[in-house]
């Protein structure tokens, strides 16, 4: 759909502006009905709160925003595929559709290592649209960790040279 490339966008701008202080480069987007609802990036450092991701702090500001924690009508764009714990924040705030763009080999739990958004045993299922934008996504983690890597080959070289 043209529309969740175009919110996923909006998501991208969003993990840029992590990646501009230094978080890896993850953004999400709320959208309900169609209204933006929320819209944030991954805090994790900023914070030092491991439950900073971008799709929780988007969940909250969406049902403070909204008055409800039942976010039926809600579709949640996000660039990486939600880990365990985002995925579960989803499924207990009745999320009705998450589109993601990369999938996590590492950590993620729509599809690629388990998928607890569609858990039938759960008592909601939902919709998921994956690798929207994909590419884009993933690029913007892959060159992040790259600089990062090289951020710090190079102070490995700086401190050799002192010795
Ligand atoms: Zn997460």
């Amino acid at each position: 759909m043209i529309k969740d490339e175009q919110y996923m966008r909006l998501a991208i701008e969003e993990a840029k502006k992590a990646g501009e202080i230094g978080e890896v480069p993850i953004g999400a987007v709320l959208i309900n009905g169609n209204k933006i609802a929320a819209s944030g990036f991954n805090l994790r450092e900023t914070q030092q709160r491991s439950i900073a991701h971008a799709e929780i702090l988007v969940i909250d500001q969406a049902c403070k925003r909204l008055g409800t924690w039942r976010l039926e009508d809600a579709t949640l764009y996000v660039t990486l595929e939600p880990c365990p714990m985002c995925a579960g924040a989803i499924v207990l705030s009745r999320v009705k559709r998450v589109v993601y763009g990369a999938p996590d080999p590492k950590g993620g739990c729509a599809g690629t290592l388990m998928n607890l958004l569609q858990e039938e045993r759960f008592n909601h299922q939902v919709e998921v649209v994956p690798g929207v934008l994909a590419e884009e996504c993933g690029q913007l983690l892959s060159r992040f960790f790259k600089k990062i890597r090289e951020a710090k080959r190079l102070s490995r070289l700086d401190n050799s040279s002192l010795q």
